[in-house]
């Protein structure tokens, strides 16, 4: 066991502070990392502000899932990697690796999965710590590979916001020819428009923020809609293949549903606590479906991380050092974030 650097919540109204945790001694499967960028999630400030009553929080909580950095020690077992090589963590540190669904590679749908943070910990006890922290000690299963071409700042949000998007629109056939709308622009989103328009698709972005209308373009949109004026909404009525909606707070879904075409679907990543009503016509008319999807398994993750070095995709972010985490939380929740936080983990060893 040695001790790490961290910043942790000690209860869901106090600000991150400065803390030390413990992290176990590299077992012989194990990769120790030390961590350069951890991006942070919207699903960060839920889980330290405890708002997922199915996911209640123990505390202190060390969040973090967006996690890249540099190999510093393997165990003698590990074959993947060797001390310096880059390497990335995601939402997931194990699973039962039995399961009909590790079997599968969705490993994310395993009973028995492990999250990176507030979690059982198997080895030490307590609970996981996430990537607010200089160094990580994770099964090298669980360990991604990084391209060497890419920002490791801008890397760091693909760990969770990346394959958030990424998978969804594999599973429902986002490709050329397909209207694919992506609601709401924030650290996901902007990845969803990113990997929409990778994949060939005609790619419009909802937002409610007007001030993000050329962002979007930017980003690789083809068209934008302010969701709250109905006109522009309806113009869109009964045209999309697929959207993917990844907004944090409540909203009207249906407005959604009566933009998809015959067999259209939704698909929800974003994660509000509160139920959301659903107007079944919506879906029975036209034969629409809704559902929902969780992060990706690792065999994808590894997928969307080459896809995104052969493409040269990354997030775009804004470096902050961790001592303005907190600030960067409120504008979080004011949807002010272009368009994913990144932390400069070097900042930590001021503390
Ligand atoms: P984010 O950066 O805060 O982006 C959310 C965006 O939603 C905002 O930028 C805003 O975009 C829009 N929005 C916010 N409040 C809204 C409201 N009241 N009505 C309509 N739109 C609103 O958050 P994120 O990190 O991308 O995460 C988004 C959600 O996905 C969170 O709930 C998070 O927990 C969840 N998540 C799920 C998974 C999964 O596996 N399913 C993984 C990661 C995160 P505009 O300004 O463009 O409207
Ligand atoms: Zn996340």
């Amino acid at each position: 066991m040695y001790n790490a650097k961290a910043y942790s919540a000690s209860s869901a109204t106090s600000p991150l502070a400065s803390t030390t945790i413990a992290r176990r001694d590299p077992t012989e499967s194990d990769v120790q990392i030390e961590i350069l960028f951890c991006g942070i999630c919207h699903s960060d400030l839920h889980q330290v502000r405890n708002e997922w009553s199915a996911m209640p929080t123990a505390y202190p909580c060390v969040p973090g899932h967006e996690i890249v950095g540099r190999v510093t020690k393997v165990g003698s077992a590990v074959t993947k990697f060797k001390p310096g090589d880059l390497a990335g963590v995601g939402c997931l540190v194990d699973s039962d690796r039995t399961c009909p669904e590790c079997q599968a590679g969705l490993e994310q749908f395993c009973n028995n999965m492990v999250l990176t943070y507030n979690f059982p910990d198997k080895h030490l006890g307590g609970m996981t710590y996430g990537g607010y922290s200089d160094s990580i000690v994770v099964d090298e299963r669980f360990v991604l590979h990084i391209p060497s071409n890419l920002s490791l700042a801008a890397a760091a949000p693909l760990l969770c916001a990346g394959i958030t998007t990424y998978s969804p629109m594999r599973h429902w056939g986002v490709t050329k020819g397909k209207k694919v709308g992506i609601v709401g622009l924030g650290g996901l989103g902007h990845m969803g428009v990113k990997f929409a328009h990778a994949l060939g698709a005609h790619t419009v972005v909802f937002t409610t923020s007007a001030s993000k209308k050329d962002d979007a373009l930017r980003l690789g949109a083809d068209e934008v809609v302010l969701s709250r004026d109905a006109n522009e909404m309806n113009k869109h009525a009964g045209s999309f293949d697929f959207i993917l909606d990844a907004v944090a707070a409540p909203h009207d879904l249906n407005a959604y549903f009566n933009l998809l075409s015959r067999d259209g679907n939704l698909t929800m990543v974003g994660a509000p606590d509160e139920p959301l009503p659903v107007a079944i016509m919506a879906l029975i008319f036209k034969r629409r479906s809704f559902s929902g999807s969780l992060i990706g398994g690792l065999a994808e993750t590894q997928e969307m991380l080459d896809f995104c070095g052969q493409h040269n995709i990354a997030s775009d972010v804004e470096v902050i050092p961790i001592q303005k985490v907190n600030e960067a939380y409120e504008r979080l929740v004011k949807s002010d974030v272009k368009y994913r936080f990144s932390i400069d983990m070097a900042s930590l060893k001021a503390e």
